[in-house]
């Protein structure tokens, strides 16, 4: 059982409470939470996810699962 996986499984969507899906960056270390529904993503940092509505990406124009490689767009 990893750190990861208790995090998914703990971790819902604080805007739809639907389920996450986790992002690795290059080092495969959580990068952040997405939300599909949504298209939020939210950021984890130093392991630590914050799941903050305010603080999450919008994946409007990012390809699902291409978040590392996607753009930071601002909140419209
Ligand atoms: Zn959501």
């Amino acid at each position: 059982m990893t750190l990861d996986h208790r995090l998914l499984s703990l971790l819902v969507c604080p805007v739809c409470k639907g389920p996450l899906e986790l992002v690795r960056d290059a080092e495969a270390r959580p990068l952040e939470l997405q939300c599909p529904a949504d298209r939020l993503a939210y950021p984890v940092r130093d392991g630590i996810p914050v799941m903050l509505e305010s603080e999450a990406r919008s994946l409007a124009d990012a390809p699902a699962g291409g978040a590392a490689a996607g753009s930071w767009t601002s909140a419209s």
